[in-house]
C-alpha cells in the first residue's frame, strides 16, 4: 500500500542547490510527490510504498549537496494525496520559521571550465554560475532566495536558459542565477570621467593593468581598486591616491601556482585557500617572491586569495598572473556598491572602470583569515561566512535580541530561537558614511531575518556610536565591559561550561573603573566576571593619538621605567620624542592632564615597536604592532625578566623588561632577537598570571581573546606554554578575536542574563 510522508531539513539548504538535489532522487527512487523551500527549510512531501519511502528518507539522511549544512532532519507521516509524479514547487513563505540566507560561493570548478571552453555558450562570460555556486547573500533582497528576490530579476531568461533551468538533469537545473551572454547582465569599460570604452572590457582592462592603470572593478559583494602586483610605480600611485601609505594590500593570484611562486603554503593553508569561500588567506612570503615590495612594508606576510568569480578569472591572462586587490573605498570609508557613487568618488583614484548591471544589495568585503594551531581563524568574517548562522551553546531564551558590537570592526548579531546571526564586518564607525552603513545594515538584518528585537546590548563605552545607537533605539538595553564581552565570545562558541581565566589582550576597552582597560585577566562565565589582574597602569597620552602615535607611549614608558634622565638613553627613538616635545607630554601625563590611566596590551606593544626605531607613528591600525611581530626571529627562545605583584590585584609590570630590552637595544643587539625575546616575555607573563589564577581558583580552562591575539608569534607561544602545563586553552574559531568578535560575546551575555532572570519570575 502507498503512503506519504513529510520530510523537513533545516540548516543551510538554501541556494546550494538542495531542490534539485532531492529531485534527481526522488525520480531515480520512483518516489512521488513534491520539494518546496520555506524560508527556511526544505519542505518534502513523499510519495511510494513504505520500503521506498524508507529508503529515499534513509538516503536524505545520509547525503546531502555540496555546501548545505544540514542541522535538523525530521520525517512524520502525512496524508497521502495520489500524486503521481515529482515536482519542484514554487516556495512556500512560511514567516515563523528560523531564516537562512546562503552566503556567495565562489565559482566552481565546472564553471570555470565553461568559461574557458571556447565552444561552450558561457566562454567568456564573467556572470557564469550553477546550483552549486555563485553570489547568494550579496544579490538577496528577501527570503527565500529564488531568483525575483534577487537582483537577479530584472534579467529574463532566454530560451536556452530557460532549458537548462527545467532540466532535472542539467547542473544548472533550477540555479537561480543562471544567466549568459543573450540574457544576462553584462560589464563596460569607462575612463575616469565616465566616458564608455570601445571594444571587449576585459581584453581592454587587462591591457591597461598591464600598462600600469589603476582600474576600479565591480564585483561580487563591492568595487575592487585593481592594479598589477609586480609593478611598484603602479602599486606606490595606488597608495598615494587611495592616502594608504604603509597597509597592507591583498593579492589575488591568477592560480595555486602562482600563489606558490611568492608565498609558502602548508597543506591547511591550500585547503582554505581553495575552500568554497576562497578568502584572504595570510600567508609567509617568500624571499624570492618578486610582488612589488611596496604591497606590504614592514610585514613579511601576503594576503593571498584566488579569484572567485568569472569576473576576476577574467582579468588574468598568460602574462599577467597576480593583481593588488585592495577594497574600492576611500580611507575611512566602508567598501562602495553603487555605481553612481563608485564613478564620484573613485574617480581620482582608478584611472578606468569595469562596472556590470547587476545590482550589488548587501557589501560584502573579502574575509581575512590566516592558519595556526590546525585551526583556521578569522581577522575579518564577511564574505563567504555572512550570514551563516553561529552556534552557540543552548541560547534558546524565546527572546529576540540585538548585540550593537563595537565601534572598531564593527559588527552586529541577531538572535531568534537557537541561531544566531553575525553581520559581516562592517568597518571603523569613524566617519559618517561608515555610520550611516552600520544603521542599514542594521535595519536589513532585522528585515532579512524578520527578527524584531526586544532588548539589545551593547559596550559599555560612554561615547562610542555603536552604544549610543542602542541606547537612543527605543528598546531594553544591557551594557557590557568590552573585555568580558572578548572573553564571552570565547567561551559561547567553544560551549564552555562553568568559568574560565580569560586572557583579554586588546587595544583599548572602556573598564568599569571608568579607567581604559586592554589587559585583562578576568574570572568569567556567562553569568558574571570579575577583574582579577591586568597590566600594570600607564598613562595614555593625548586620548586617540596615543593609539595612533606609538612615540607617545615609548614616552611613557621610557619615563617611568628610567625617570627624567631617560633623555640620556642613546636610541633614536629618544630623539623622535625630543623632535615631537615628547616632554611636555611626559610633564602634563605625570599631572594628569589631558590623559587616562591605562592596562593596555596594544599599547605595550606599540611603545616597545617606537622603542626600539621599528615604528613611530601608525598609519593604520596595529601597524607598530604588526611590524615589531615582523621583525622578531622566531627561532629565539630566551625572554626577559618580568614581576608579578600582588595589591589585591594581580599586577604584571614590565619595567625590568623595558629596562633590559632598551639596554640591549644598545649594546648593538639586533632587533629582530629583542622582540622575540619581548614576545616570549609576554607570553610568559600570561601563562604566570594564568598559573596563579589557577592556583587560587582551580579553574584549568584558559580563553584567549583580544585583537592583540592576532599577533601569530604571541599567540603560538602564549597556547604552547599554556597546553605543556595543563591548562584547557579556548580561542576564537567563528568569530574573530579583534572587535568584530564583540556583538557574538555581548549576544551571548545577554541571552545568559535573559535565562536567569527568567528562572527567578518562575
Ligand atoms: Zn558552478
Ligand atoms: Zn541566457
Ligand atoms: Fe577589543
Amino acid at each position: 500500500m502507498k503512503k506519504a510522508c513529510e520530510i523537513r531539513i533545516s540548516g543551510i539548504v538554501q541556494g546550494v542547490g538542495y531542490r534539485p538535489f532531492i529531485y534527481k532522487n526522488a525520480v531515480r527512487m520512483n518516489i512521488c510527490g513534491y520539494v518546496a523551500n520555506t524560508g527556511g527549510e526544505v519542505l518534502v512531501h513523499a510519495e511510494g510504498n513504505e520500503d521506498e519511502l524508507r529508503l529515499f528518507s534513509e538516503y536524505l539522511k545520509k547525503n546531502s549537496p555540496e555546501g548545505s549544512k544540514v542541522e535538523t532532519f525530521s520525517v512524520s507521516p502525512v496524508k497521502f494525496k495520489h500524486l503521481t509524479d515529482f515536482k519542484i514547487l514554487q516556495s512556500i513563505s512560511d514567516n515563523n520559521a528560523s531564516r537562512t540566507v546562503p552566503p556567495d560561493i565562489s565559482v566552481c570548478d565546472n564553471c570555470v571550465k565553461d568559461i574557458s571552453d571556447s565552444t561552450s555558450r558561457y566562454f567568456s562570460y564573467p556572470f557564469t554560475s550553477c546550483t552549486k555556486c555563485g553570489p547568494r547573500f550579496s544579490i538577496v533582497s528577501n527570503i527565500p532566495y529564488d531568483r525575483e528576490n534577487t537582483s537577479m530579476n530584472h534579467f529574463e531568461m532566454c530560451d536556452e536558459c530557460r532549458k537548462e533551468y527545467k532540466n532535472p538533469e542539467d547542473r544548472r537545473h533550477h540555479a537561480q542565477t543562471i544567466c549568459c551572454p543573450k540574457c544576462g547582465p553584462s560589464f563596460e569599460l569607462l575612463d575616469s570621467h565616465g566616458i564608455k570604452q570601445s571594444g571587449e572590457p576585459f581584453g581592454k582592462a587587462r591591457m591597461l593593468i598591464k600598462q600600469g592603470n589603476i582600474l576600479a572593478v565591480k564585483g561580487v559583494g563591492g568595487y575592487h581598486l585593481i592594479c598589477h602586483a609586480k609593478n611598484d610605480k603602479a602599486v606606490e600611485e595606488l597608495r598615494m591616491r587611495k592616502k594608504r601609505e604603509r597597509k597592507p594590500f591583498a593579492v589575488m593570484f591568477r592560480d595555486f601556482d602562482s600563489v606558490g611562486n611568492c608565498c609558502f603554503i602548508e597543506e591547511n593553508e591550500k585547503k582554505l585557500l581553495r575552500s568554497r569561500e576562497k578568502p584572504i588567506v595570510l600567508l609567509q612570503q617568500k624571499d624570492s617572491s618578486c610582488l612589488s615590495t611596496r604591497i606590504n612594508p614592514g610585514l613579511n606576510r601576503i594576503g593571498a586569495m584566488l579569484p572567485y568569480s568569472g569576473i576576476h578569472f577574467m582579468l588574468f591572462d598568460n602574462e599577467l598572473d597576480s593583481l593588488t586587490a585592495t577594497s574600492g573605498n576611500i580611507s575611512g570609508e566602508p567598501l562602495i556598491i553603487d555605481d553612481a557613487e563608485a564613478l564620484e568618488k573613485l574617480k581620482l583614484i582608478a584611472d578606468y572602470f569595469l562596472i556590470h548591471n547587476r545590482e550589488i544589495l548587501s557589501r560584502c568585503d573579502d574575509s581575512v583569515m590566516f592558519c595556526e594551531e590546525g585551526e583556521n581563524l578569522f581577522i575579518r568574517r564577511a564574505r563567504g561566512f555572512a550570514p551563516v548562522p553561529i552556534k552557540i551553546t543552548g541560547n534558546n531564551t524565546g527572546k529576540c535580541v540585538i548585540a550593537f558590537g563595537a565601534d572598531l570592526k564593527s559588527t552586529i548579531a541577531l538572535c531568534k530561537n537557537n541561531n544566531i546571526y553575525g553581520s559581516q564586518f562592517i568597518g571603523e564607525l569613524e566617519s559618517r558614511e561608515s555610520a550611516e552603513i552600520y544603521k542599514k545594515t542594521i535595519k536589513s538584518y532585522i528585515e532579512l531575518f524578520n527578527i524584531h528585537p526586544e532588548i539589545g546590548v551593547c559596550d559599555a563605552h560612554p561615547d562610542y556610536y555603536s552604544s549610543n545607537t542602542a541606547r537612543k533605539s527605543g528598546i531594553e538595553i544591557l551594557e557590557v565591559q568590552h573585555h568580558y564581552a572578548h572573553i564571552a565570545s570565547v567561551i559561547a562558541e567553544n560551549r564552555i561550561e562553568g568559568e574560565v581565566i580569560g586572557a583579554a589582550f586588546d587595544g583599548i576597552g572602556w573598564g568599569t573603573d571608568e579607567t581604559v582597560w586592554g589587559g585583562e585577566f578576568l574570572k568569567a562565565s556567562l553569568k558574571g566576571f570579575e577583574r582579577i589582574g591586568h597590566i600594570e597602569q600607564v598613562p595614555l597620552p593625548g586620548g586617540d593619538l596615543g593609539a595612533k602615535e606609538p612615540w607617545r607611549m615609548a614616552a611613557v614608558y621610557l619615563h617611568k621605567v628610567f625617570g627624567p634622565d631617560y633623555k640620556n638613553l642613546k636610541i633614536p627613538c629618544v630623539d623622535e620624542i625630543i623632535k615631537n616635545n615628547g616632554d611636555i607630554l611626559i610633564k602634563a601625563s605625570v599631572a594628569g592632564i589631558n590623559t587616562v590611566l591605562s592596562s593596555s596590551a596594544g599599547r605595550l606593544f606599540d611603545a616597545v615597536s617606537a622603542m626600539l626605531g621599528v615604528c613611530y607613528f601608525n598609519t593604520y591600525e596595529g601597524q607598530a604592532s604588526s611590524e615589531l611581530e615582523a621583525v622578531a626571529d622566531t627561532r629565539v627562545r630566551e625572554n626577559y625578566i618580568f614581576e608579578i605583584k600582588n595589591d589585591g590585584e594581580l599586577i604584571i609590570c614590565f619595567s625590568n623588561t623595558i629596562k633590559s630590552l632598551v639596554e640591549d637595544f644598545m649594546n648593538g643587539i639586533d632587533v629582530s632577537i629583542i622582540s622575540a625575546k619581548f614576545h616570549n616575555t609576554v607570553a610568559l607573563s600570561i601563562y604566570e598570571m594564568c598559573r596563579k589564577i589557577s592556583e587560587e581558583t582551580g579553574i584549568k580552562k584558559a580563553a584567549l581573546s583580544g585583537g592583540v591575539f592576532q599577533n601569530r608569534l604571541l599567540l603560538v607561544k602564549t597556547i604552547n606554554l599554556l597546553e605543556q602545563n595543563g591548562f584547557d586553552i579556548y580561542i576564537n574559531k567563528q568569530v574573530p578575536c579583534n572587535d568584530g568578535g564583540i556583538s557574538l560575546g555581548q549576544l551571548a551575555i545577554c541571552n545568559e542574563q535573559l535565562k536567569i532572570k527568567n528562572k527567578h519570575n518562575c
